[in-house]
């Protein structure tokens, strides 16, 4: 297993995670697995660029490629692709795919552990309206697997540093900003923002659905800066679809209500880029809900 980028802190304790091969730290490695794979099977993401430094390799590669994936509009560098959006997880997809071939016989603790960190990581705790009664019937098979649900809770949930949560209050304090008008509310924080508390990887995630909990707005963005660009993560409530916005204005992509891009400017600029582009797109807000 490998995976393009640094994995989040809160899922460090789970279970062979110390053998997935990370492209940007172990290259060598990563580069000889590709080389040597036979077949290659991605997980989650449906653009090539989200690839990053691997793009070239994977893309080039003879092996077989396919797909397994929950997001709208997979591009074309696999022979197979298994996309499935009404999925609430990539993990849910798996799963079913598993279960058609071999039955439920794989479903023993860790493999139900796995299934379930990707079912909760992906619906923010069922708190999104992205799960089906599909969904909660696995999700009743994993608890009969006997999984420790509290503790799997308190581990992602409830395992951050003190720094995490005073970043937190510091991005809702000082670095929101609520446009009434525009019915969207953005944060933004910087790379001496992170550095001061002590930011790991991860840290940020559920930040953008934040600004959602204040009435009246619609559609939430988060800026974060990063070396050479702009992280953006943006979050809406209804039918404005954020995936569109994402991928037409910041080269991204993602679901109707979770999408997120990037934009290689300063972060001023991209927030008056931003401001301009959302202008253009407000009218969309009518009806929304
Ligand atoms: P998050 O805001 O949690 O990082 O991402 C939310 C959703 O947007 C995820 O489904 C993720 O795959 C998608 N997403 C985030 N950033 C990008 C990006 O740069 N490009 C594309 N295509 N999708 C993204």
């Amino acid at each position: 297993m490998m995976s393009p980028n640094f994995l989040p802190e809160f899922l460090k304790w789970m279970d062979g995670i110390d053998q997935i091969g990370i492209f940007i730290r172990e290259r060598a490695r990563c580069k000889k697995m590709i080389e040597e794979a036979d077949v290659i099977v991605m997980l989650d993401f449906n653009q090539a660029n989200r690839l990053g430094e691997a793009e070239n390799l994977v893309v080039s590669s003879k092996a077989h490629k396919i797909i397994i994936d929950h997001h709208l509009d997979p591009g074309t560098f696999a022979e197979l692709i298994i996309s499935e959006p009404t999925k609430c997880a990539t993990a849910e997809l798996v799963h079913d795919i598993i279960c058609e071939i071999h039955g439920k016989q794989f479903m023993n603790r860790p493999y139900a552990e796995a299934l379930y960190v990707g079912i909760i990581t992906d619906t923010g705790n069922f708190e999104h309206g992205n799960y089906s009664s599909d969904t909660l019937r696995i999700v009743a098979d994993i608890l009969d697997a006997g999984i420790e649900r509290d503790k799997i809770l308190n581990l992602i949930y409830n395992n951050f540093s003190k720094e995490r949560l005073r970043l937190q209050g510091y991005a809702l304090n000082k670095r929101m900003v609520v446009i009434p008008e525009f019915k969207t509310a953005y944060i933004f924080l910087t790379k001496d923002d992170m550095k001061e508390y002590n930011h790991l990887k991860g840290d940020t995630e559920g930040f953008v659905n934040m600004p959602l909990s204040i009435k009246d707005i619609y559609f939430s963005a988060l800026f974060i800066e990063k070396d050479n660009h702009i992280k953006l993560s943006f979050r809406s409530k209804g039918k404005f679809p954020s995936n569109e916005f994402a991928s037409r204005y910041f080269g991204g992509g993602g679901h109707l209500n979770a999408s997120g891009g990037e934009y290689c400017d300063t972060l001023e600029n991209t927030i008056e880029y931003f401001l301009k582009v959302l202008k253009e797109n407000v009218w969309r807000f009518e009806n929304a809900l």
